[in-house]
């Protein structure tokens, strides 16, 4: 594999940290799909429990608390991550019922059934579409709501070129019919699915990194992993414009049986 096909996960922890750290969001994604996600989930009150599971630094999760009623707890793997997630708190006056914890998807810090509410934006991925609405579910109560983004394909075929970046990146990509068939196998009721438009990909995210890459690649001049990284991210961005025809993410609610 060359440098350009290199994927995100090979690269350091840290350097991935640092850089996605100088962004508001860590992932595709805007407020407005935020809210519009929020939009199909009723019953929420004051006393609710929410959790946004692998939040980074918060960017979706203070649109949520300042659209929504209820405690939310987010949970990253990066202490850094939380550390920006709690100062955001603070700073947008949040912090009373909105806390950072670092913790993995994987291992929950929940009671069974102690949620109203599960979000994930952008972050699924990393235990995996099935298994995390699987094990997730337990800590729903009964009629809560699970809201996830996921990396899926719009056509039954597509070229060659993204079918393998992304057999490699996330081999559990998959078409929506079949994701929803997940969805509803794992005990939810399907209540909204949509895909989230272009611009949660170009102005929300990529347009925003062409900053960011131009001062990390000068913050490490001839750092040969920082020239790799940046090269990666913009050969990603290349292949959406290329092929965005073909896949994006999509936003899947469903409600607990
Ligand atoms: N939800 C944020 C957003 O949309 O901006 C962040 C999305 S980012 C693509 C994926 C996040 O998952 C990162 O913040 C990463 O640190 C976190 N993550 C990866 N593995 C995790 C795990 N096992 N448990 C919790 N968080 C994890």
């Amino acid at each position: 594999m060359d440098d350009e096909t290199k994927s995100i996960h090979e690269f350091d922890f840290q350097l991935i940290c640092e850089y996605f750290s100088q962004l508001e969001r860590q992932g595709p994604g805007s407020p407005e799909v935020t809210r519009k996600a929020l939009s199909f989930i009723d019953q929420l009150t004051a006393d609710s429990r929410i959790a946004d599971l692998g939040c980074g630094t918060g960017g979706q999760t203070m649109v949520l608390a300042q659209h929504a009623p209820g405690h939310m707890t987010g949970i990253d793997l990066f202490p850094a991550f939380i550390d920006l997630f709690n100062r955001n708190a603070v700073r947008l006056g949040l912090n009373d019922r909105v806390t950072g914890v670092v913790g993995s998807m994987e291992n929950l810090p929940f009671q069974s059934e102690e949620l109203d509410l599960i979000w994930s934006e952008g972050a699924i991925y990393n235990i995996g579409f099935e298994r995390g609405l699987n094990e997730w579910r337990n800590y729903l109560k009964p009629g809560g709501y699970l809201a996830v983004t996921e990396a899926s394909w719009f056509t039954e075929e597509r070229p060659d070129e993204i079918d393998r970046f992304w057999m490699d990146a996330y081999p559990g990509i998959d078409t929506i019919p079949a994701k929803v068939a997940q969805l509803q196998q794992a005990g939810y009721v399907p209540v909204a699915i949509f895909i989230l438009p272009e611009n949660c990909w170009t102005d929300h995210f990529y347009a925003l990194q062409v900053a960011a890459q131009e001062a990390f690649l000068k913050k490490y001049p001839g750092n040969k992993t920082v020239e790799d990284f940046i090269a990666s991210e913009r050969h990603e961005m290349q292949l959406y414009e290329a092929y965005k025809a073909y896949y994006g993410y999509v936003f899947y609610i469903g409600k607990k049986i």
